[in-house]
Protein backbone atom coordinates (compact mmCIF):
# COMPACT_ATOMS: atom_id res chain seq x y z
CA UNK A 1 0.00 0.00 0.00
CA UNK A 2 1.44 3.24 -0.95
CA UNK A 3 1.21 6.29 1.78
CA UNK A 4 0.91 9.78 1.01
CA UNK A 5 4.45 10.30 0.50
CA UNK A 6 4.13 7.36 -2.57
CA UNK A 7 6.15 5.14 -0.66
CA UNK A 8 4.77 1.50 -0.16
CA UNK A 9 5.12 -1.02 2.81
CA UNK A 10 7.99 -2.68 2.04
CA UNK A 11 7.98 -6.78 0.90
CA UNK A 12 10.71 -9.37 0.21
CA UNK A 13 11.24 -11.14 -3.41
CA UNK A 14 13.11 -13.90 -3.82
CA UNK A 15 15.18 -12.46 -6.84
CA UNK A 16 15.63 -8.97 -8.93
CA UNK A 17 17.43 -7.50 -11.43
CA UNK A 18 18.64 -4.13 -10.74
CA UNK A 19 21.59 -3.39 -13.52
CA UNK A 20 22.57 -6.87 -12.02
CA UNK A 21 21.08 -10.35 -10.56
CA UNK A 22 20.41 -10.10 -7.34
CA UNK A 23 18.69 -12.70 -4.68
CA UNK A 24 16.51 -11.65 -2.11
CA UNK A 25 16.11 -8.46 -1.76
CA UNK A 26 13.67 -6.41 0.37
CA UNK A 27 11.92 -3.51 -2.21
CA UNK A 28 9.57 -1.02 -1.83
CA UNK A 29 8.11 1.41 -4.15
CA UNK A 30 9.47 5.08 -3.89
CA UNK A 31 7.70 7.69 -6.31
CA UNK A 32 7.05 5.55 -8.76
CA UNK A 33 10.26 3.68 -8.91
CA UNK A 34 11.03 -0.04 -7.25
CA UNK A 35 14.21 0.47 -5.20
CA UNK A 36 16.11 -1.58 -2.55
CA UNK A 37 14.58 -1.06 1.12
CA UNK A 38 17.25 -1.06 3.77
CA UNK A 39 14.76 -3.26 6.26
CA UNK A 40 15.66 -6.51 7.88
CA UNK A 41 13.84 -9.32 5.63
CA UNK A 42 12.45 -11.10 8.48
CA UNK A 43 9.97 -7.99 8.91
CA UNK A 44 8.24 -7.89 5.81
CA UNK A 45 6.12 -9.72 4.01
CA UNK A 46 7.53 -12.10 1.30
CA UNK A 47 6.26 -11.73 -2.26
CA UNK A 48 7.41 -15.13 -3.98
CA UNK A 49 8.22 -13.50 -7.14
CA UNK A 50 11.28 -12.52 -9.06
CA UNK A 51 11.49 -9.25 -11.19
CA UNK A 52 12.84 -8.08 -14.55
CA UNK A 53 12.64 -4.85 -15.82
CA UNK A 54 10.26 -5.08 -19.16
CA UNK A 55 11.80 -6.02 -22.95
CA UNK A 56 12.58 -3.10 -24.92
CA UNK A 57 12.20 -3.82 -28.58
CA UNK A 58 14.88 -1.80 -30.71
CA UNK A 59 13.87 -2.38 -34.38
CA UNK A 60 9.78 -2.71 -35.14
CA UNK A 61 7.59 -1.17 -37.91
CA UNK A 62 4.11 -0.31 -36.20
CA UNK A 63 2.86 0.64 -39.19
CA UNK A 64 2.63 -3.11 -40.36
CA UNK A 65 1.43 -4.95 -37.23
CA UNK A 66 -1.27 -4.07 -34.58
CA UNK A 67 0.88 -2.05 -32.00
CA UNK A 68 -2.36 -2.29 -29.49
CA UNK A 69 -1.81 -5.89 -28.99
CA UNK A 70 1.62 -4.71 -27.02
CA UNK A 71 -0.42 -2.72 -24.59
CA UNK A 72 0.22 -3.68 -20.66
CA UNK A 73 2.68 -6.92 -22.26
CA UNK A 74 6.04 -8.06 -21.43
CA UNK A 75 7.66 -5.38 -24.23
CA UNK A 76 7.22 -1.94 -22.31
CA UNK A 77 9.34 -0.17 -25.40
CA UNK A 78 9.91 -0.35 -28.89
CA UNK A 79 12.01 1.70 -31.72
CA UNK A 80 9.77 1.99 -34.65
CA UNK A 81 12.65 2.27 -37.36
CA UNK A 82 10.46 2.98 -40.43
CA UNK A 83 7.50 4.80 -41.29
CA UNK A 84 6.15 8.09 -42.03
CA UNK A 85 7.50 10.88 -39.51
CA UNK A 86 4.66 12.52 -39.02
CA UNK A 87 2.60 9.31 -38.31
CA UNK A 88 5.20 7.85 -36.04
CA UNK A 89 5.50 10.84 -33.33
CA UNK A 90 2.17 10.53 -33.58
CA UNK A 91 2.39 7.09 -32.26
CA UNK A 92 5.02 7.99 -29.46
CA UNK A 93 2.58 10.82 -28.47
CA UNK A 94 -0.49 8.28 -28.10
CA UNK A 95 1.11 4.95 -27.36
CA UNK A 96 -0.38 1.43 -27.20
CA UNK A 97 -0.65 1.27 -23.15
CA UNK A 98 2.10 1.10 -20.70
CA UNK A 99 4.58 0.86 -23.64
CA UNK A 100 7.11 3.83 -24.79
CA UNK A 101 7.66 4.53 -28.54
CA UNK A 102 11.04 6.01 -30.06
CA UNK A 103 10.89 6.82 -33.58
CA UNK A 104 13.25 6.54 -36.11
CA UNK A 105 12.72 7.88 -39.67
CA UNK A 106 11.96 8.51 -42.60
CA UNK A 107 14.39 6.36 -44.41
CA UNK A 108 16.91 8.17 -46.13
CA UNK A 109 18.34 6.59 -49.18
CA UNK A 110 19.85 7.51 -52.73
CA UNK A 111 17.19 8.63 -54.95
CA UNK A 112 15.26 5.31 -56.13
CA UNK A 113 17.38 3.61 -53.25
CA UNK A 114 15.95 1.35 -50.68
CA UNK A 115 13.34 1.05 -49.81
CA UNK A 116 11.77 2.75 -52.37
CA UNK A 117 9.13 0.71 -54.35
CA UNK A 118 8.25 -1.69 -51.93
CA UNK A 119 4.99 -2.76 -51.06
CA UNK A 120 5.39 -2.08 -47.19
CA UNK A 121 6.96 1.02 -47.83
CA UNK A 122 4.82 3.85 -48.12
CA UNK A 123 6.32 6.72 -50.25
CA UNK A 124 6.50 9.31 -47.67
CA UNK A 125 8.29 7.00 -45.29
CA UNK A 126 11.47 7.03 -48.03
CA UNK A 127 13.55 10.77 -48.52
CA UNK A 128 15.75 10.04 -51.10
CA UNK A 129 18.97 12.51 -50.90
CA UNK A 130 20.39 13.89 -53.71
CA UNK A 131 23.65 15.62 -52.64
CA UNK A 132 25.18 16.84 -49.28
CA UNK A 133 23.53 19.78 -49.33
CA UNK A 134 20.14 17.72 -49.11
CA UNK A 135 21.59 15.57 -47.06
CA UNK A 136 21.72 18.47 -44.47
CA UNK A 137 18.60 19.55 -45.18
CA UNK A 138 16.70 16.15 -44.82
CA UNK A 139 18.33 15.79 -41.82
CA UNK A 140 17.26 19.03 -40.53
CA UNK A 141 12.95 18.28 -41.44
CA UNK A 142 13.37 14.87 -39.98
CA UNK A 143 14.40 16.94 -36.32
CA UNK A 144 12.00 19.67 -36.97
CA UNK A 145 9.19 16.78 -36.84
CA UNK A 146 11.17 15.49 -33.79
CA UNK A 147 12.24 11.71 -34.29
CA UNK A 148 14.72 10.38 -32.00
CA UNK A 149 17.22 8.82 -34.67
CA UNK A 150 17.95 9.18 -38.48
CA UNK A 151 17.67 5.96 -40.37
CA UNK A 152 19.91 5.62 -43.44
CA UNK A 153 19.49 2.51 -45.91
CA UNK A 154 22.30 1.38 -48.08
CA UNK A 155 21.36 -1.66 -50.31
CA UNK A 156 23.37 -3.07 -53.16
CA UNK A 157 20.43 -4.18 -54.97
CA UNK A 158 19.28 -0.68 -55.58
CA UNK A 159 20.88 2.59 -55.82
CA UNK A 160 23.22 3.90 -53.12
CA UNK A 161 24.42 6.86 -51.60
CA UNK A 162 27.75 7.84 -52.14
CA UNK A 163 30.19 8.26 -49.25
CA UNK A 164 30.50 11.99 -49.89
CA UNK A 165 26.09 11.80 -48.91
CA UNK A 166 25.95 8.68 -46.51
CA UNK A 167 29.12 10.82 -44.45
CA UNK A 168 26.98 14.57 -44.55
CA UNK A 169 23.92 12.77 -43.37
CA UNK A 170 26.05 10.53 -40.37
CA UNK A 171 27.48 14.09 -39.61
CA UNK A 172 24.02 16.06 -39.71
CA UNK A 173 22.72 13.64 -37.28
CA UNK A 174 25.30 14.11 -34.74
CA UNK A 175 25.22 17.92 -35.07
CA UNK A 176 21.17 17.91 -34.61
CA UNK A 177 22.34 15.34 -31.24
CA UNK A 178 20.71 12.32 -32.96
CA UNK A 179 22.10 9.24 -33.74
CA UNK A 180 22.55 7.70 -36.82
CA UNK A 181 21.34 4.07 -37.76
CA UNK A 182 22.29 1.96 -40.68
CA UNK A 183 20.07 -0.65 -42.52
CA UNK A 184 23.32 -1.96 -44.49
CA UNK A 185 22.88 -4.94 -46.54
CA UNK A 186 25.39 -6.34 -49.28
CA UNK A 187 28.92 -6.23 -49.62
CA UNK A 188 30.93 -4.00 -48.20
CA UNK A 189 28.16 -2.00 -46.71
CA UNK A 190 28.57 -2.54 -43.21
CA UNK A 191 32.39 -1.22 -43.74
CA UNK A 192 30.93 1.36 -45.45
CA UNK A 193 28.18 2.56 -42.50
CA UNK A 194 31.26 2.33 -39.79
CA UNK A 195 33.45 4.15 -41.48
CA UNK A 196 30.89 7.32 -42.20
CA UNK A 197 30.74 7.25 -38.34
CA UNK A 198 27.32 5.57 -37.78
CA UNK A 199 26.61 4.42 -34.44
CA UNK A 200 24.10 1.83 -34.94
CA UNK A 201 23.68 -1.14 -37.34
CA UNK A 202 19.97 -1.73 -37.12
CA UNK A 203 20.04 -5.49 -38.34
CA UNK A 204 23.37 -7.64 -37.08
CA UNK A 205 25.41 -8.01 -40.68
CA UNK A 206 23.85 -11.02 -42.38
CA UNK A 207 24.57 -10.62 -46.27
CA UNK A 208 29.18 -11.67 -45.62
CA UNK A 209 30.74 -12.30 -42.87
CA UNK A 210 32.40 -9.03 -41.76
CA UNK A 211 36.81 -9.37 -42.04
CA UNK A 212 37.92 -9.14 -38.45
CA UNK A 213 39.86 -5.19 -39.31
CA UNK A 214 36.01 -3.98 -39.75
CA UNK A 215 34.83 -5.69 -37.10
CA UNK A 216 37.90 -3.66 -35.08
CA UNK A 217 37.20 -0.46 -36.74
CA UNK A 218 33.47 -0.38 -35.68
CA UNK A 219 33.95 -1.63 -32.01
CA UNK A 220 32.26 1.29 -30.87
CA UNK A 221 29.33 0.52 -32.65
CA UNK A 222 25.49 -0.94 -31.05
CA UNK A 223 24.28 -3.95 -33.15
CA UNK A 224 20.16 -4.32 -33.10
CA UNK A 225 19.97 -8.46 -33.42
CA UNK A 226 16.95 -9.20 -35.91
CA UNK A 227 18.70 -12.38 -36.26
CA UNK A 228 15.32 -14.72 -36.41
CA UNK A 229 14.36 -12.61 -39.33
CA UNK A 230 16.80 -14.75 -41.50
CA UNK A 231 16.62 -18.24 -42.85
CA UNK A 232 19.10 -21.08 -41.76
CA UNK A 233 22.56 -19.69 -44.22
CA UNK A 234 21.68 -15.87 -43.93
CA UNK A 235 21.15 -16.10 -39.87
CA UNK A 236 24.45 -18.42 -38.93
CA UNK A 237 25.86 -16.03 -41.25
CA UNK A 238 25.00 -12.92 -39.10
CA UNK A 239 25.09 -15.11 -35.39
CA UNK A 240 29.27 -15.61 -36.60
CA UNK A 241 29.62 -11.69 -37.23
CA UNK A 242 27.80 -11.18 -33.74
CA UNK A 243 30.05 -13.35 -32.50
CA UNK A 244 33.38 -12.35 -33.32
CA UNK A 245 31.92 -8.79 -32.79
CA UNK A 246 31.15 -9.19 -29.32
CA UNK A 247 34.86 -10.77 -28.53
CA UNK A 248 36.21 -6.92 -30.32
CA UNK A 249 34.45 -5.53 -27.88
CA UNK A 250 31.13 -4.37 -29.63
CA UNK A 251 27.37 -4.34 -27.81
CA UNK A 252 24.99 -6.19 -29.45
CA UNK A 253 20.70 -5.44 -28.47
CA UNK A 254 17.61 -7.40 -28.61
CA UNK A 255 15.49 -6.44 -31.95
CA UNK A 256 13.25 -8.24 -34.04
CA UNK A 257 12.29 -6.36 -37.02
CA UNK A 258 8.61 -7.13 -35.83
CA UNK A 259 5.92 -6.33 -38.98
CA UNK A 260 8.73 -8.22 -41.13
CA UNK A 261 6.95 -11.25 -42.08
CA UNK A 262 4.70 -13.07 -39.37
CA UNK A 263 6.80 -11.81 -36.37
CA UNK A 264 5.07 -12.36 -33.27
CA UNK A 265 3.66 -8.99 -31.74
CA UNK A 266 5.32 -9.81 -28.09
CA UNK A 267 8.48 -11.17 -27.05
CA UNK A 268 10.17 -13.24 -30.12
CA UNK A 269 11.43 -16.43 -28.40
CA UNK A 270 13.30 -17.23 -31.67
CA UNK A 271 15.50 -13.68 -31.42
CA UNK A 272 15.80 -14.38 -27.95
CA UNK A 273 16.81 -18.48 -28.95
CA UNK A 274 19.35 -16.63 -31.67
CA UNK A 275 21.42 -14.41 -29.16
CA UNK A 276 21.99 -17.30 -27.03
CA UNK A 277 23.17 -19.55 -29.72
CA UNK A 278 25.38 -16.11 -30.42
CA UNK A 279 26.81 -16.43 -27.17
CA UNK A 280 24.84 -14.15 -25.10
CA UNK A 281 23.70 -15.28 -21.71
CA UNK A 282 23.14 -14.93 -18.10
CA UNK A 283 23.70 -11.19 -17.18
CA UNK A 284 24.56 -10.13 -20.50
CA UNK A 285 21.53 -11.60 -22.23
CA UNK A 286 19.31 -10.25 -19.97
CA UNK A 287 21.20 -6.88 -20.50
CA UNK A 288 20.58 -6.83 -24.40
CA UNK A 289 16.84 -7.57 -24.08
CA UNK A 290 15.80 -5.20 -20.85
CA UNK A 291 18.36 -2.17 -21.73
CA UNK A 292 20.85 -1.09 -19.16
CA UNK A 293 18.88 -0.47 -15.98
CA UNK A 294 20.15 1.71 -12.73
CA UNK A 295 19.70 0.96 -9.24
CA UNK A 296 15.84 0.91 -9.51
CA UNK A 297 13.21 -0.07 -11.88
CA UNK A 298 10.09 2.27 -12.79
CA UNK A 299 6.84 0.91 -11.44
CA UNK A 300 5.58 0.90 -15.22
CA UNK A 301 8.10 -1.11 -16.86
CA UNK A 302 8.76 -3.90 -14.46
CA UNK A 303 7.80 -7.45 -15.04
CA UNK A 304 7.20 -10.20 -12.18
CA UNK A 305 7.02 -14.44 -12.89
CA UNK A 306 7.07 -17.01 -10.27
CA UNK A 307 9.85 -18.28 -11.70
CA UNK A 308 13.53 -18.04 -10.54
CA UNK A 309 15.32 -15.07 -12.75
CA UNK A 310 16.47 -16.92 -16.00
CA UNK A 311 20.29 -17.36 -16.72
CA UNK A 312 19.88 -19.07 -20.06
CA UNK A 313 17.82 -18.19 -23.25
CA UNK A 314 15.45 -20.54 -22.56
CA UNK A 315 14.76 -19.84 -19.06
CA UNK A 316 14.39 -16.27 -20.55
CA UNK A 317 12.30 -17.39 -23.14
CA UNK A 318 10.06 -19.26 -20.43
CA UNK A 319 10.24 -17.05 -17.80
CA UNK A 320 8.72 -13.53 -20.26
CA UNK A 321 5.90 -16.19 -21.08
CA UNK A 322 4.73 -16.70 -17.32
CA UNK A 323 5.41 -12.35 -17.07
CA UNK A 324 2.74 -10.11 -15.79
CA UNK A 325 3.00 -6.35 -15.40
CA UNK A 326 4.17 -5.79 -11.51
CA UNK A 327 1.31 -2.58 -11.59
CA UNK A 328 -1.60 -4.73 -12.84
CA UNK A 329 -0.25 -7.44 -10.08
CA UNK A 330 -0.02 -4.91 -7.65
CA UNK A 331 -1.99 -2.30 -7.89
CA UNK A 332 -2.15 -1.47 -4.50
CA UNK A 333 1.75 -0.21 -4.76
CA UNK A 334 0.95 2.07 -7.27
CA UNK A 335 0.82 5.65 -5.38
ZN1 LIG B 1 13.17 -3.05 -40.26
Amino acid sequence: MADEAGVSTPFLVDGVWLGTRMGATVLRVVDGRIERAEVPAARVPRRRITILPGVVDRHVHLGLVDGTRLAGGPVVEVHDLGWIPEVAVGWRAHPPAGVTVRVAGPFHTAPGGYPSGRPWAPDAAVRGVADTADAFAAVRAAKDRGVDAVKIALHTGLPLLGDDVLRALVDAAHRAGLPALVHAEGPGQAARAIDAGADVLVHAPWSERLPDDVLARGRHMTWISTLAIHDRHDRSTAIDNVRRFRSSGGRVVYGTDMGNGPTPVGPNEAEIRALHQAGLDGDELITAVVGAVGASIPLDRALVSPLPLPGSGEELVTWLSTARRFDTVYPQDAP
